[in-house]
């Protein structure tokens, strides 16, 4: 690998990412299948929601005036309108969400009033108390949801709201995940010695998921130069993204490099003045990227982070910067001399902002457990020293 002066920075590296992404096509994907997609329309209204001026409260539409008895005409409930309109002297009895009858222009609630045989009494009402106005959540025509928005929750409630039971979507990017090395063992199976669990199989495969992709099946690949070369020759065929994870070094069993290069995958970068995840590679064949990503499992997932999920993002028209926030150092953070440091971190409220504390133990590329519950990843900048406590550093939102 390049001396440490050569290698690019975590913002060069992921520009080169993001410069080589073409956006994927796209879909009409069912609301109830939409959850965690990227909308690849402007979600316009066809309708004003409310759709129908509508009681806010149970009680009687009325005509607004002074307090006084009135005559109680009939009922409107939701998904029931009253038939006729309101005049002075008259109510409808009226249910929260009922259109407001013609005539009426306010709701009386029913706590205020008193039952009088057929007739009810009422105090003073102002023109627009408790009436809910068409329009008033969504005005007719309005943008609600704009394309390269991810579906949560809400947005789902909201496409509903607008009557569309259907979405166009960015199709999902297809990803293969490969993990290389001979001492990998499925979880389950008996650590022959010298054997570790593949965690990486299913780190990556989840962040992937989380990004919006889609896995084809992880493989795990042997140590060796025609079985990388024939499992990246698959992937390569049949995805949009490739990553893999391992052997991208430069050691005697480091296949994975000279097997891209041979498979016509164009280098885009080698190396990232990056701690942890300095030995990443990037490259690209037609509209195919392919991520050789440090075998360490925190390097593993802290790269994936940086570089890959936001081409995933990008792949969807969706914007690929993580959130950021500014957060105030809790405790020092010795400083790499050379490249910019991930921490891992938990990020904590304080009287006047956030304050980043480290994961509890070791911070070593391979103490996996140093992902557990991180908020985020702080970002140290290099040099002599120490971070101080009290230093502002941003830190990526995992
Ligand atoms: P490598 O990048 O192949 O040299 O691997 C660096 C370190 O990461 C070694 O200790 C590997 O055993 C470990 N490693 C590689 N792949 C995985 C994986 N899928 N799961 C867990 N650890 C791995
Ligand atoms: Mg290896």
């Amino acid at each position: 690998m390049a001396p440490v002066s050569d290698l690019i920075t975590i913002d060069e590296a992921r520009r080169r990412v993001l410069t080589a992404v073409t956006r994927l096509g796209d879909e009409p994907v069912a609301l109830r299948e939409a959850l965690g997609r990227v909308l690849s329309e402007d979600l316009s209204s066809p309708l004003p929601v409310p759709p129908f001026d509508s009681s806010a409260m149970d009680g009687f539409a009325v005509v607004a005036g002074p307090a006084t008895e009135l005559s109680v005409v009939g009922e409107a409930r939701a998904g029931h309108p009253y038939g006729g309109a309101v005049e002075a002297g008259q109510a409808v009895r009226i249910s929260t969400g009922a259109v407001l009858p013609e005539g009426a222009d306010a709701v009386v609630p029913v706590e205020r009033t008193t039952a009088v045989k057929e007739a009810v009494s009422v105090p003073s009402a102002e023109p627009g108390e408790n009436v809910r106005r068409a329009g008033e959540d969504i005005p007719l025509n309005a943008v609600v949801l704009q394309a390269g928005t991810q579906l949560g929750p809400a947005e789902l409630g909201v496409a509903a709201s607008v009557g569309r039971a259907e979405l166009r979507c960015a199709s999902k990017p297809r990803v293969a995940v490969l993990v290389t090395g001979d001492e990998l063992t499925e979880p389950g199976a008996a650590l022959a010695p010298g054997g570790i669990y593949s965690s990486n199989a299913y780190a990556l495969s989840a962040q992937v998921e989380r990004a919006g992709g889609e896995v084809i099946e992880p493989i795990t690949v042997p140590d060796d130069r025609g079985g990388t070369w024939a499992a990246l020759e698959q992937a390569l065929d049949s995805a949009d993204v490739v990553v893999v994870s391992g052997g991208v070094s430069v050691g005697p069993h480091d296949h994975v490099k000279p097997a891209l290069r041979d498979l016509g995958v164009e280098e885009r970068f080698w190396g990232v003045r990056l701690r942890p995840g300095k030995p990443t590679w990037f490259g690209v064949r037609g509209e195919t990227l392919a991520f050789g990503l440090p075998g360490n499992p925190v390097s593993a997932m802290v790269t994936f982070q940086l570089f890959a999920r936001p081409a995933l993002a990008a792949l969807q028209g969706a914007a690929p910067d993580a959130r950021r926030v500014t957060a105030r150092l809790e405790s020092p953070i010795p400083r790499n001399p050379q490249r910019e440091q991930a921490i891992r971190v938990n990020l904590l409220q304080s009287q006047d902002g956030l304050d980043a504390a480290p994961t509890k133990g070791a911070q070593g590329s391979h103490v996996l457990t140093s992902m557990i519950g991180a908020d985020g990843l702080a970002l140290i900048a290099p040099g002599e020293g120490d971070a101080p406590a009290g230093e502002r550093v941003e830190v990526e939102l995992l």
